[in-house]
């Protein structure tokens, strides 16, 4: 099929069988890819055009990074054009005195992290797919990961955004201030919108000084319900930079595809991994009494303290490598967080909700527990059919989710909303809420041509 004409002049377009199923779809995988074309902006003014295009023929635009995105909202399912950014990947400069550096949206996440290194700085934002996802894709997404204990998720890093609004307006939104106090935060506002209000086409991120030394433990709990108080002790003592969980089955499925060795001999049901920064090049002597104080309580039955970088990365590569592990047995995925606080409780609860709901399934639950977000995978059996096991999984959801309100929680704590939880959307925000939504939505997106369909049927 050749492309309209009109698109055609204003960029790169591709209407490929290969590029059309590949770039209509994110990791997610639950949702068939169907976009018309494919088209591959280089500057502002041609994603400006598109936009302009977009509105002029009525036809809807689903913003592509990386396509890492877990929510399906990168998907584009109904003959919508995919605006790729892997062609606006440049990094455009780095001001010393601010220490900003302002990229590309199509810029891929890890880049940023060497560059920053190349400078002798450092960009916090970290996660297991930063190899592939792109920091307009995370701007987007507003991307928690494993160190948002310590540093904040994407939202704290974006000093300055441009973006093309869905009417084809250019904003440059704070223009990396650091003090701004002139009216309403609309580059807060595009962080983590889902590619439903505008485009972002560049972007202004915070450096920072990296870590002079880090040590990584692992501890063996029998209960998830002890995190909390290990997570306190921790945290009230020593500078904690990261705080994940990880079940033993998670490590069964990490151990059984990688050369990787147990955390230590003994299985426990449940792995906390801390991971501490600190100015000394030994703190043994700070890091044993805490230890010790976890043990004696009866949280921590074992555990392991890093001794080396290598070993220190071999660690984090237990949970690092989880979710990479599950993939190939389409794990049906939730990700949900509560209050930290509420962690042990909500998790006693989540407990006989998978005796109840799950018994035939094997539920794998890892995640970033010092910021109360619980990854909730459950795997589809050999033999049942796909669309029978996600009927399954949906009803199940909804036992989930009312104990996710009780606890006044998210029904997605980093991943987004996108397609895969907008019909939940209402256990985590009020109608209210949800009507001033979509009237945001209409204010930058008269139209309705981004990303329709994602977050909520406006
Ligand atoms: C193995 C693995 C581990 C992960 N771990 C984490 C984790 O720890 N924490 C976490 O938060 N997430 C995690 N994710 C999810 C994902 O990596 C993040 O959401 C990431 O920010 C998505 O970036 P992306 O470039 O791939 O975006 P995409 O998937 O391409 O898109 C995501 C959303 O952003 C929009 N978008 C993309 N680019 C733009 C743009 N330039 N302008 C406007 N909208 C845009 C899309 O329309 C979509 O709504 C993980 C994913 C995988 C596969």
């Amino acid at each position: 099929v050749s492309p309209p004409k009109e698109l055609a002049e204003i960029c790169k377009v591709s209407t490929s069988a290969d590029d059309l199923a590949n770039y209509g779809k994110d990791w997610s995988m639950n949702y068939a890819a169907n976009p018309s074309a494919i088209v591959f902006p280089e500057t502002i003014e041609e994603v400006q055009k598109l936009v302009l295009w977009a509105r002029k023929t009525k036809t809807s635009l689903v913003p592509s990074g990386g396509r890492t995105g877990l929510s399906g909202a990168a998907t584009a399912t109904s003959k919508e054009v995919v605006v790729s950014f892997e062609k606006m990947n440049k990094i455009l400069g780095f001001e010393p005195v601010d220490r900003t550096l302002t990229v590309q949206a199509g810029v891929v996440t890890e880049a940023v992290h060497k560059y920053a290194e190349e400078l002798g700085q450092f960009f916090p934002v970290d996660f297991a797919a930063k190899g592939s996802s792109q920091i307009g894709g995370n701007v987007a997404t507003n991307v928690g990961g494993v160190r948002v204990l310590r540093y904040g998720s994407m939202r704290s890093w974006v000093s300055g955004l441009t973006v093309v609004t869905g009417a084809g307006d250019i904003l440059k939104l704070n223009k990396d201030l650091v003090k701004n106090a002139t009216g309403y935060d609309l580059k807060n506002l595009f962080v983590g919108s889902e590619g439903t209000l505008g485009l972002v086409v560049e972007v202004d991120l915070k450096l920072t000084t990296a870590p002079k030394n880090t040590t990584v433990l692992v501890l063996g709990m029998e209960s998830l319900g002890s995190a909390p108080s290990i997570f306190k002790t921790f945290r009230n003592k020593l500078n904690l930079s990261a705080c994940e969980f990880f079940s033993e089955i998670a490590l069964k499925k990490v151990l059984a595809l990688h050369n990787l060795s147990r955390p230590f001999e003994s299985e426990t049901p449940f792995y906390l991994l801390l991971e501490v920064e600190h100015q000394a090049d030994d703190i043994s002597e700070s890091l044993f009494p805490v230890f010790e104080e976890c043990c004696e309580a009866g949280w921590v039955s074992d555990g392991v303290i890093s001794q080396s970088a290598t070993q220190a990365q071999s660690l984090w590569n237990l949970r690092e490598f989880i979710s990479e592990s599950l993939s190939p047995e389409s794990p049906y995925k939730n990700d949900i967080s509560v209050k930290v606080s509420q962690v042990a409780a909500f998790s006693r609860e989540l407990e006989s909700t998978f005796k109840k709901d799950y018994s035939n399934f094997q539920v794998v639950l890892f995640g970033h527990i010092g910021d109360g977000n619980v990854h909730v995978n459950i795997l589809k059996p050999n033999a049942m059919e796909k669309s029978e096991f996600i009927a399954i999984c949906h009803e199940a959801d909804k036992t989930l989710f009312a104990i996710v309100e009780k606890y006044e929680g998210a029904v997605s704590a980093e991943h987004g909303v996108g397609l895969l939880k907008k019909e939940a959307l209402h256990f985590s925000r009020s109608a209210p809420e949800i009507e001033l939504m979509k009237t945001i939505k209409r204010a930058f997106d008269p139209d309705g041509i981004l990303n329709p369909g994602k977050v909520f049927d406006a």
